[in-house]
């Protein structure tokens, strides 16, 4: 139970009796980290014995070198200030542990911290009397690479045209999955399921929900930690978030509910609604609804995430993925899914988000909802996957963005989600996303070799 121990010691607030309770239980050094736009993390190693510096002048870096940090090669140095109450010691090496950080350049908070801006919403949240909680439903794949290059399952064996929550197949992997899900209870994030999903190769592994920060930063951590684990195997654990056209994709669903500022009472559930659901909760729903398109270019940020949000190309005869914006009950071919009361999963979130973006623009969207009154309209509680182009048409169903282009388009489009960003923010991360779809939309494919090349 080290982690308990340790997140126990990350309350202590004196940096001095923090650093020796940590070298009391044998941690030696801190990998102080934080992430860039991407939700990369990045981090130093700093002796133990250097916590009380960190903890005040947190780790320098030169933000140029780490990626879109808002700076140049000529910038002064980023630090990343870390925030205690995230410390995790490393379940696979503790004499390490892992903390989140927030950028600070100059003594002042830094606009183009991803950690910093999911804490200006949090705040903004609880001026109006609100806290948002968030539970990650993340699914990845275990590879490997072949000694030509190409990629191909871990688990070889792993074949069946129907592979989800198939009980032979999640046996054959049970070493990996227990190690992985042991280090979580030792952690005290209390995972509760664990399976083998819809895609050959692909597995998921859910925990307890908690305040959004938390969750976001056990996300980073989790793939990091999942990632480490299966690079000791020999293996790449992927949360690419469509890694084989004929499989399904993996996705990160947030299920999201607000709580009133002290998070002690749910503000989303009513038990006297057919779904379980508030008044508020409903326009929460409906800020999603009318920010989806500017949304999808946060929550699935890849040229990569579009080719999950489809409805046909499955093995297993189903992506579950969404493709329409709409809401409904225990569904999984709604964009919003409320499969219990109290609660709504937003399942557009993909595997490649940053958690602290996604979640700092889904509540910034949700809260407009609440503040303008709007109106989610009627739950679907058809499949969506089969609606005609005419039934779409004439009942005015919004498509979710085809392509990392459409949603970028959108998101400059929305003044609601980019001043959630932050003016500066946005408009780096607009280009940042215009310049990955320049970069993939310039490449010559292998698909148009094969069509194009001999017809004309
Ligand atoms: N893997 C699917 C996705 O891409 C979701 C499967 C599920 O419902 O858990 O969203
Ligand atoms: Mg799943």
């Amino acid at each position: 139970m080290v982690m308990t121990e340790a997140r126990g010691a990350s309350e202590i607030t004196d940096p001095a009796q923090l650093r020796q309770q940590l070298q009391d239980q044998g941690v030696r050094f801190l990998l102080s980290s934080f992430v860039e736009l991407t939700g990369i993390p990045k981090a130093k190693l700093v002796p133990v014995t250097h916590l009380e510096d960190v903890a005040k002048d947190g780790a320098g870096f030169a933000g140029f070198a780490v990626g879109n940090m808002g700076q140049g090669p000529h910038s002064p140095d980023i630090a990343a200030v870390p925030d205690f109450t995230s410390l995790t010691v490393l379940p696979w090496r503790p004499d390490v542990a892992w903390v989140a950080g927030d950028v600070h350049v100059a003594g002042e908070p830094w606009p183009y911290c991803p950690r910093g801006i999911l804490k200006r919403q949090i705040a903004r949240a609880a001026r109006l009397g609100y806290s948002f909680k968030v539970g990650v439903e993340p699914e990845f794949f275990l590879l490997r690479r072949e000694a030509n290059g190409s990629v191909s399952l871990a688990d070889a064996a792993d074949s069946l045209a129907k592979p989800c929550y198939d009980q032979r197949t999640l046996s054959r992997n049970l070493d990996f999955l227990t190690t992985l899900v042991g280090y979580l209870q030792e952690l005290g994030w209390d995972p509760y399921a664990n399976d083998h999903e819809d895609a050959n190769g692909q597995f998921e592994i859910d925990w307890a929900f908690a305040d959004c920060l938390t969750t976001a930063d056990r996300f980073i951590f989790f793939r990091y930690m999942t990632k480490v684990l299966a690079e000791q195997q020999g293996w790449i654990a992927s949360f690419m978030p469509k890694p084989f056209s004929h499989l399904t994709g993996t996705g990160a669903h947030f299920h999201m509910s607000l709580w009133d500022a002290a998070g002690d009472r749910t503000l989303f559930h009513n038990p006297g609604d057919p779904m379980g659901l508030s008044d508020a909760a409903y326009q929460f729903i409906a800020g999603l609804k009318v920010h989806a398109s500017a949304l999808a270019a946060i929550t699935s940020p890849t040229v990569n995430s579009y080719k999950r949000l489809v409805m046909g190309n499955a093995r297993s005869g189903a992506t579950w993925a969404p493709v329409y914006v709409c809401y409904g009950g225990n569904n999984r071919t709604q964009m919003l899914r409320v499969p219990g009361p109290g609660r709504v999963e937003n399942r557009t979130v993909d595997g490649a988000c940053n958690p602290y973006l996604a979640m700092a623009a889904l509540l910034a969207a949700g809260l407009d909802g609440i503040e303008r009154g709007l109106e989610a309209g009627p739950p679907e509680h058809r499949n969506m996957y089969e609606l005609s182009p005419e039934t779409l048409l004439s009942e005015g169903i919004a498509v979710l963005p085809a392509t990392l282009s459409d949603a970028i388009d959108a998101l400059e489009a929305d003044e609601v989600v980019r001043s959630a960003l932050g003016a500066d923010f946005a408009r780096t991360y607009i280009a940042a996303k215009r310049e990955e779809w320049e970069s993939y939309h310039s490449a010559v494919s292998q698909w148009e070799i094969d069509n194009y090349l001999d017809i004309y």
